[in-house]
């Protein structure tokens, strides 16, 4: 059984371990096998590409590496800390996200 990523593609996030500690950015990816996430901007990596019919050059390209999704917390809009959310049933049956330290929804 794979572990449910607590954060999801198009979300800001805040690293809160490793080298890129403190950094924020974007979620471009998710790997839930992995339970590591890719963030725009974070462990940036850079790798050698060969040339190849589109893109003659080659050369290196620097790349987001994926991180372990335990590292970043989410970053909320509406307080703008790295915090910790939980989950709240609306009256439609939807799910929702809310930051646990200013209570605001994170979803919408
Ligand atoms: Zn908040």
């Amino acid at each position: 059984m794979t572990a449910k990523v607590h954060v999801k593609k198009g979300d800001t996030v805040r690293v809160i371990a490793g080298k890129d500690k403190g950094k924020s950015g974007e979620i471009l990816q998710v790997l839930p096998r992995e339970n590591r996430v890719v963030v725009e901007g974070v462990n940036v990596v850079k790798t050698h590409r060969r040339p190849t019919r589109e893109m003659m050059q080659g050369g290196i390209v620097e790349q987001a590496a994926p991180i372990a999704a335990s590292n970043v917390l989410l970053q909320c809009p509406s307080c703008g800390e790295a915090s910790r959310t939980g989950k709240r049933l609306l009256a439609d049956g939807r799910k929702i996200r809310y930051c646990k330290k200013c209570g605001d929804n994170v979803d919408r």
